[in-house]
């Protein structure tokens, strides 16, 4: 495919994610001052070394032992982990899963009074699905090292008992090929101009994702926004102009100038500008922090603030910004971290559980 998008914004990306995990952070204080025992109990979990308690099932689990539960271990290549904490069930699926990809984790129990979930530093906000019941996402950064990692959740119980637990991911290698692509040189040395508008357009960004944690405003499952051929997928390595390096951050999906582009699920449209590398563009939330974000458009059919439904007309397809001929980059993002577009359209939202494994008693 053409698309020559290394991520929505290149150079002040680094910029973008520091700002982005500044607002994290924030979130993180917030979340800290409603749940001070649950993230506490989380904190010193996570800062003990833990002891794997090896599972002879697929699944893994563990039992409730005073304030904290065993962490739980994981056996290769299982897609669910498990624990459980007094009457609440927590669940993770997928449990094996490749850097770029996303999990969910869902915490059930009649008594359960809130939930807080973290992946290594970053607190994942769960939200109240139903009494009782608070699901969640959380992203695996494409740059994570494979092997174990370690998710860890508390609960908050009616009677005000703290609990808490891990439950493991088994991270696998992501296949990426490697591309040379040739594009316009201004795009590789960017005029003053250019690199001004490019911070400006990081700016604008950063400002679009600023978007208070809350329930999402879906719930049918996420679509493809064109009905045209995959081209690159997300995490290819890619060569500009012989020299210069850099990952791909979305799926490119092709297409002719003038194709309508639609959403690919209930939102709020957050941003829609014109940017120097990402080109026109528009930028989804989704609520729970999800969001979805579609690149290098002729025109736009939506204006920012706008409420949209699953299959409405963003806008069309062109090749604004750099690229090298006319298609569709979609991508997408939980919290901070982008992920693989087609991890989140082949997920499955629409089960409250992972019902649809077949769960091993
Ligand atoms: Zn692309």
């Amino acid at each position: 495919m053409r698309c020559a998008n290394p991520r929505f914004h290149d150079g002040s990306q680094s910029v973008q994610r520091s700002r982005q995990r500044t607002a994290l952070a924030g979130r993180t204080v917030a979340l800290l001052a409603m749940l001070p025992s649950l993230v506490a109990a989380s904190s010193a979990l996570a800062a003990q070394k833990e002891a794997s308690v090896p599972d002879a099932g697929t699944l893994a689990s563990s039992a409730p032992a005073g304030d904290a539960a065993l962490p739980s271990s994981l056996a290769p290549g299982a897609m669910l982990a498990e624990a459980r904490l007094a009457d609440a069930q927590i669940r993770l699926w997928p449990a094996t899963l490749r850097p770029g990809d996303f999990f969910e984790i869902s915490v059930v129990g009649e008594g359960v009074a809130s939930a807080a979930a973290s992946f290594e530093t970053e607190t994942l906000p769960l939200f109240r699905a139903a009494p009782g019941r608070f699901r969640g996402w959380g992203a695996v950064p494409l740059e994570h090292a494979v092997g174990e990692a370690r998710v860890h959740v508390a609960i908050v119980h009616s009677d005000q008992k703290t609990l808490s637990s891990s439950l493991s991911l088994n991270l696998i290698e992501r296949a990426s090929v490697e591309k040379t692509l040739r594009v316009s040189t201004r795009f590789i040395r960017p005029s003053a101009s250019e690199r001004a508008q490019t911070r400006a357009d990081a700016v604008a960004l950063r400002d679009a994702y600023n978007v208070p944690f809350g329930p999402p405003l879906f719930s049918a499952n996420f679509t493809d926004p064109l009905a045209h051929q995959r081209g690159s997928r997300f995490g290819e390595k890619r060569v500009f102009n012989g020299s210069s390096r850099s990952r791909h951050w979305g799926l490119d999906i092709d297409g002719d100038r003038g194709d309508p582009v639609h959403a690919a699920n209930d939102g709020v449209v957050v941003l829609t500008r014109a940017c120097f590398v990402s080109g026109v563009t528009v930028v989804l939330s989704h609520g729970a922090g999800l969001f979805t974000a579609y690149l290098h458009f002729s025109s736009l059919a939506v204006k920012a603030g706008q409420a949209v439904k699953r299959g409405d007309v963003l806008g069309y397809v062109g090749s604004t910004g750099r690229v090298t001929g006319p298609h569709l980059h979609f991508a997408a993002r939980i919290h901070d971290v982008l992920i693989d577009p087609e991890a989140l359209l082949d997920h499955d939202f629409e089960v409250d559980g992972p019902a649809h494994l077949d769960v091993p008693k």
